[in-house]
């Protein structure tokens, strides 16, 4: 499984790397994904902060 952050989206709230610090990162105030692919310990909590991100800014795929 792949996150993808879409750096022109991201209101850089911090929220992703609070909820799933394993994966999701701040670089300045964007979060960016620090993890490819996506470890199974993390996979649910990647996509529980895909889905919490309140721009939508983060993608799941596969
Ligand atoms: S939750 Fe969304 S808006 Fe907030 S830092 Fe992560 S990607 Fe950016």
């Amino acid at each position: 499984m792949k996150a993808i952050v879409d750096a022109d989206t991201c209101v850089g709230c911090g929220l992703c790397p609070s909820m799933c610090a394993d994966v999701f990162q701040m670089e300045g105030d964007k979060a960016v994904v620090i993890a490819d692919p996506v470890p199974e310990s993390a996979v649910e909590c990647a996509k529980e902060a895909a889905s919490s991100c309140p721009v939508e800014a983060i993608k799941i795929e596969g």
